[in-house]
C-alpha cells in the first residue's frame, strides 16, 4: 500500500494507528477515545471516517502486512521525531502527512488522542527507524518550581542552609582514615554550631529558634554533604542536647543547653548496652541514690552491661546516661542522668573507661565507643528530672504514677529524632536517585543496527521501572515526613501517642525504602556506581544502619501495629473484646460490600488512577489485617494463652499490619497535601506520582490482594501494566523530578552525575 491509497487527512492518522496497534495496552476505553476523536474531526470525510474506524476493531485488528506498510510509509517520509515538542506525536503525524501532501494543518483531534491516551515518545520511539532529537528540556516542569513546592514554608531556612554548605569545609573527598575523618567531621559540626544550626530546635533563650521543623529539613539536606556529619550533628544536638531539653528541667537548660547548642559542651547519648539494645527497659547500668551525700552513683554491674556504640564517645565531655534509678532501695525504672566523662584536658575522669568501637561498615566519621562506669558519683541535680525527681527528703516522686507509662513518656520525647533519621535516609535516597538518573540520561548502551546512536539507559523500560517508582516514593515520603514533624511540633496537641505510633512505622518503611533505593541506584549505575567518587557507595554504608538505630525497624513496626490495635483499646476496656470485633467486622463488611465482581474486575484507567480507589485499597488492607489479628489474639486468649505469648504468635502478622498502616498513612498525607497545590499542572504531576506510588505498592503486595479476592487476576495485570505505563509517562520529567529535590550543584560531586 502506498500513500496514494490514503487521503492527506487519513495519512495524518497513520502514525497514531501504527503506535496504538503496536501498544498492547489498548483498552476498550482507549478505543473509545480514538473513535470519538475521529467522529468529531470535521476535516475527515465520511469515507475517511469509515476507513479509520475499520482499523479500530479490537476483534479484527489491522493485519501485520498493513502495519508493515504503514511503517514503510512513515520511514520513507524521513521525518524525524522531535521528543521535546509539546505534542510530539501530533507534530510528527503532521510532518509525515506534509511530506506526501501539502499544507496540512495541525490536527487538534489527534492532539486530544495524544493527551487522553497519555502517549509519550517513550512508548513509541523504538517503533520508528528515525533519529530522535533528544532534548533534556523535554519536560514542561521547572525543577525550581518543584523544589519550591517541596520546601513549603521552610524555603528560607533551607535556601540559606544550602548556601552555608557551599563553604569549602563541606567539600567532599574520600576519607578512609577514621581519625582524620572524625576530626574533620567534628570541625564541620562546630562550624554549623557557630552559625546557629546546632541550637536551632532549642528555645530562643538558649540560642535557638524553636524551629524543630526547620531542624528536620536541614538534617535531610546535610546528608548531601556527608552521612557522618549528619549523624554526629544529630547525636550532639538532637540526642545529647535533645535529652537535656526534653527530659531535663530549667536548671539543666540554664546550665547546659546553651553550651550544648554551640558545641562548647560536647556530649553523647548513652542508652544502648552490649547486653541490651532494642530492649531499653532491660538495661543494667544502675544509678543508685545516696541519701547521705545527696549523690547518684552510676555503675556498670556486669560484663555485658557497658554502654555500646555510643556516638561522640571519644570527643565528649559529658554523657546523658540511661540507667535504672534506685532510690531508697527501690528501682524506679530507667531515667537519664548527666555524667561528666572528661576534664578540660580531655582526660577521662576517675571510674570511667571508654573504648573505641573501631571501623564500621559506614559512618566512619562518627566516633562510636563503649563506656564503663565504676562507681561514678554525680550530684543528684544531674538527674534529668522532668518526669521523675528525687525530693529534698530523699524520696522519689513522679507525676506519672504508672512506671510503664513513665518509661514510654520519656522515650516518646525522642520521637523527633526518629523523624530526622527517616529524613536523613530519604536525603540519601534522593542523592542516589539523582546520580543514577543523571547517569542514565547520558549513558548509552546497545542499539538496533539501523539506529545511529545507542539507546540511553533511561529509555529502557526496565530502567524506568527500576527507578521511577523510587522517585515517586521519595516525593510521597518527603511530604509525609514534613507533615509528621508539623504534627509532632503542634503544641495544641499535647497527646503525642498517635504520632509516636505513626512515626515508628514510617521510620521503618522509609529507612528500608532508602536502603532499597540506594542499592537499586548502585546497580543502575553499573560499575561506575561502585566507585567511591560517585558517592553511592558511601551512602550505602551510611544509610544501612538507619534501619537499626533510633529503634530497630522490626521492633518499631510491632510498636506501630500495637498502636493501631490499641486505637480500639478504649472499646476493649469498656465494651469488651467481642463488641470491638463486631464493630471492626461491620466496618469491614461495609467496605466489602463494594468488593463485588464488577469492582474486583474494574480495570479502566479512570478507576485505577482514582485516589478513591487507592485509599480504599490501602484502608481495606489495614482494616482486614487489624481484624484478623484481633480475631487470632482473641482465639489464643480464650484458650488461656498469656497475652505476651499470644502477641508472639501473631508477630509476623503484626509487622505486616505495621507496614500496611504506614503505607496508607503516607499516601493519605500525600494526597491531602496535593489538594493545596495551586498550580494545576504541578498538581497533576504530584497526583501522577501519588498514583504511581500506590499502584506500585499494591502491585508489590498483589499476592495478598489476590489471596483476599480484592482484585481479580485481570485487575492485577492491569495494575502492573499501568505501573509500567506511568513510568514511561514520567520519563520525560525525570530530570526535572530529580533536580526538583534541590540538591545544590556544589554538593553534587559525583562525576557521573555532571
Ligand atoms: C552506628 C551506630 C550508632 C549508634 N549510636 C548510638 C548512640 O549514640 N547511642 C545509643 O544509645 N545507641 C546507639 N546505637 C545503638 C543502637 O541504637 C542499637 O544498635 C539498636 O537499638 C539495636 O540494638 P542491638 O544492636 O543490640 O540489636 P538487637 O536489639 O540485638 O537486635 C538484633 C536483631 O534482632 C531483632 N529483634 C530484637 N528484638 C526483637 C523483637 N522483639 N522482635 C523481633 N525481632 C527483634 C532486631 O530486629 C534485629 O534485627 C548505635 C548503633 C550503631 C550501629
Amino acid at each position: 500500500m502506498t500513500k496514494e491509497n490514503y487521503t492527506a487527512t487519513v495519512l495524518q492518522y497513520i502514525p497514531v494507528f501504527y503506535i496504538i496497534w503496536s501498544d498492547d495496552l489498548l483498552s476498550a476505553s482507549e478505543i473509545n477515545v480514538v473513535t470519538n476523536a475521529i467522529s468529531n474531526d470535521s476535516t475527515l470525510s465520511n469515507e475517511d471516517k469509515k476507513q479509520l474506524k475499520t482499523w479500530l476493531n479490537i476483534n479484527n485488528p489491522p493485519k501485520n502486512q498493513l502495519l508493515k506498510s504503514w511503517k514503510q510509509l512513515i520511514t520513507n517520509s524521513g521525518v524525524k521525531l522531535v521528543e521535546h515538542e509539546t505534542y510530539p506525536l501530533t507534530a510528527f503525524s503532521q510532518k509525515v502527512a506534509i511530506h506526501y501532501h501539502h499544507n496540512i494543518p495541525f490536527n487538534e483531534h489527534i492532539k486530544k488522542i495524544e493527551i487522553n491516551l497519555g502517549i509519550q515518545p517513550n512508548h513509541y520511539n523504538h517503533l520508528f527507524d528515525v533519529h530522535i532529537d533528544l532534548d533534556k528540556k523535554a519536560s514542561q516542569y521547572s525543577a525550581k518550581q518543584i523544589d519550591k513546592i517541596l520546601k513549603g514554608d521552610h524555603a528560607d531556612v533551607i535556601d540559606s542552609f544550602r548556601n552555608v554548605l557551599s563553604d569549602p569545609i563541606f567539600s567532599w573527598k574520600v576519607r578512609r582514615d577514621k581519625e582524620e575523618f572524625r576530626n574533620h567531621v567534628l570541625k564541620q559540626v562546630e562550624f554549623l554550631a557557630d552559625k546557629g544550626y546546632g541550637a536551632m530546635a532549642y528555645p530562643e533563650g538558649y540560642g535557638g529558634a524553636n524551629d524543630m521543623e526547620g531542624y528536620a529539613t536541614i538534617f535531610e539536606n546535610m546528608m548531601w554533604a556527608d552521612g557522618s556529619l549528619t549523624i554526629k550533628f544529630g547525636v550532639q544536638f538532637g540526642l545529647f542536647g535533645g535529652s537535656i531539653q526534653k527530659l531535663g528541667t530549667k536548671k539543666h537548660h540554664d546550665k547546659y543547653l546553651g553550651a550544648a547548642g554551640t558545641a562548647e559542651l560536647l556530649g553523647c547519648f548513652a542508652m544502648t548496652e552490649t547486653g541490651h539494645g532494642s530492649n531499653v527497659r532491660g538495661i543494667k547500668t544502675t544509678a543508685t541514690y545516696n541519701k547521705n551525700s545527696e549523690t547518684i552513683i552510676i555503675h556498670t554491674p556486669g560484663k555485658n552491661d557497658n554502654k555500646e556504640y555510643i556516638g561522640n564517645a571519644i570527643h565528649s565531655k559529658m554523657a546523658s546516661v540511661f540507667a535504672q534509678l534506685i532510690v531508697n532501695g527501690k528501682n524506679e525504672g530507667v531515667h537519664a542522668i548527666l555524667v561528666p566523662l572528661r576534664n578540660e584536658n580531655h582526660e577521662l575522669l576517675q571510674g570511667i573507661t571508654v573504648e573505641d568501637n573501631g571501623y564500621k561498615l559506614g559512618l566512619n566519621g562518627v566516633d562510636n565507643g563503649k563506656i564503663w562506669f565504676n562507681q561514678v558519683e554525680v550530684p543528684k541535680e544531674n538527674l534529668l528530672n522532668k518526669y521523675g525527681t528525687i525530693l529534698g527528703n530523699g524520696d522519689y516522686y513522679s507525676e506519672i504514677k504508672n512506671p510503664n507509662k513513665r518509661f514510654f513518656t520519656m522515650l516518646g520525647t525522642l520521637v523527633g529524632g526518629r523523624i530526622c533519621v527517616a529524613r536523613a535516609g530519604l536525603g540519601g535516597a534522593k542523592f542516589a536517585l539523582t546520580v543514577a538518573i543523571k547517569h542514565a540520561l547520558k549513558r548509552r548502551q546497545f542499539n538496533d543496527s539501523v539506529k545511529i546512536q545507542e539507546d540511553l539507559l533511561m529509555d529502557y523500560p526496565s530502567h524506568q521501572l527500576r527507578l521511577t517508582p523510587l522517585v515517586a516514593s521519595a516525593y510521597v515520603y518527603h511530604i509525609t515526613l514534613d507533615k509528621m514533624m508539623e504534627l509532632y511540633c503542634d503544641e495544641s496537641q499535647p497527646d503525642k501517642r498517635q504520632i509516636e505510633t505513626q512515626v515508628a512505622g514510617l521510620k521503618s518503611i522509609i529507612t528500608w525504602y532508602a536502603n532499597d533505593a540506594i542499592q537499586e541506584c548502585r546497580e543502575a549505575c553499573g560499575g561506575k556506581g561502585y566507585l567511591l567518587e560517585n558517592r553511592i557507595a558511601d551512602l550505602k554504608g551510611d544509610v544501612d544502619i538507619f534501619t537499626t538505630f533510633e529503634g530497630d525497624n522490626n521492633v518499631l513496626l510491632q510498636l506501630a501495629a500495637k498502636g493501631v490495635l490499641s486505637d480500639f483499646k478504649a472499646e476493649f476496656n469498656s465494651a469488651g473484646f467481642s463488641t470491638v470485633l463486631k464493630l471492626l467486622s461491620s466496618q469491614l463488611s461495609d467496605k466489602l460490600s463494594t468488593i463485588n465482581p464488577l469492582y474486583t474486575n474494574k480495570t479502566d484507567k479512570d478507576h485505577l488512577y482514582n485516589p478513591k480507589f487507592h485509599v480504599h485499597a490501602l484502608e481495606h488492607r489495614t482494616r482486614r489485617l487489624t481484624y484478623t489479628i484481633a480475631m487470632r489474639i482473641r482465639g489464643y486468649i480464650k484458650k488461656g494463652i498469656p497475652s505476651y505469648q499470644a502477641f508472639l504468635k501473631v508477630q509476623t502478622h503484626l509487622m505486616t499490619l505495621g507496614k500496611a498502616y504506614s503505607t496508607e498513612l503516607a499516601y493519605k498525607s500525600f494526597i491531602e497535601h496535593n489538594s493545596t497545590i495551586a498550580d494545576l499542572e504541578y498538581k497533576a504531576l504530584f497526583e501522577k506520582l501519588g498514583t504511581l506510588y500506590t499502584l506500585h505498592e499494591i502491585r508489590k503486595d498483589a499476592s495478598w490482594y489476590l489471596e483476599q479476592g480484592y482484585i481479580s487476576g485481570n485487575k492485577s495485570k492491569a495494575i502492573r501494566q499501568r505501573v509500567e505505563r506511568l513510568c514511561t509517562e514520567l520519563r520525560p520529567h525525570l530530570d526535572s523530578l530529580v533536580d526538583g529535590f534541590g540538591i545544590p550543584e556544589h554538593l553534587m560531586t559525583a562525576p557521573i552525575a555532571n
